[in-house]
């Protein structure tokens, strides 16, 4: 899976209508392997991520040389979709930057190896699905921080800390990966509603 950034910068300004269709929040139009989310800022500027699930091979020929043709293979692949929609990756103002989503496997662990640890992304790599990795990596840094203030054996606040690591990194990485599975899974868009649906 593979996010290309997508901004308009004075959604409100202009007389694009597709701004207008996100409403104050966020927008997400989703199918299987493919999606294009974008949310508007308290200042009317609206940026987004357009989702698509290619090989790495795909995304280098997007990312390298001219912009708006990289723009144009990324809108190339929405071909039937509304113009409202693909307006957000013609009309953006951004350049097509390529985030590629990696994840561990959910619930992996790793022996303790003596004076070493591991913090946020570097621990526990997840897709963003969960909206939870700059939040994990803060609170794992402040965590390992208390240990280690906290007593004077440097094996026994590693060991600690991650005792509390895997499992609270676990737990998010699980929630990311059925998300990121409801999201551009084979039962999108059904499965978002039926999320939305439930709560
Ligand atoms: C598209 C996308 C959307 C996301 N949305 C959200 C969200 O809504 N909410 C949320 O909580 N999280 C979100 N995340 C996840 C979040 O960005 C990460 O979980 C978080 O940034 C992890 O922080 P970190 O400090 O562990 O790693 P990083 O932010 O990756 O920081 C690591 C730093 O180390 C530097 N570095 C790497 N190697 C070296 C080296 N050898 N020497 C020196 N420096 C080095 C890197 O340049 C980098 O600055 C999103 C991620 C992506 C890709």
């Amino acid at each position: 899976m593979c996010f290309v950034e997508v901004a308009l910068a004075s959604g409100d300004r202009t007389r694009r209508a597709s701004p207008a269709a996100i409403g104050s929040g966020t927008l997400m139009a989703v199918a299987p392997g493919k999606g294009i989310i974008v949310h508007r800022y308290a200042d009317g500027r609206v940026r987004g991520y357009v989702a698509l699930n290619k090989s790495e091979e795909w995304m280098r020929s997007v990312g390298s040389g001219d912009p708006s043709a990289g723009l144009g293979r990324v809108v190339g692949e929405f071909d039937g979709w509304s113009p409202l929609l693909t307006a957000f990756v013609t009309e953006s103002d951004a350049e097509p930057w390529l985030r590629p989503i990696h994840a561990l496997p959910v619930g992996i662990s790793w022996e303790r190896m003596p004076g070493v640890t591991l913090v946020g992304d570097a621990a526990l790599l997840m897709s963003p699905f969960a909206g939870e990795g700059a939040n994990l990596a803060l609170y794992d840094g402040a965590d390992l921080a208390g240990e280690l203030v906290g007593q004077s054996d440097v094996e026994a606040a590693l060991t600690a800390y991650e005792a509390r690591l895997f499992p609270r990194g676990g737990d998010a990485a699980g929630r990311s990966a059925r998300n990121l599975e409801r999201f551009f899974g084979p039962e999108a868009p059904r499965s978002v509603v039926a999320l939305f649906d439930r709560s």
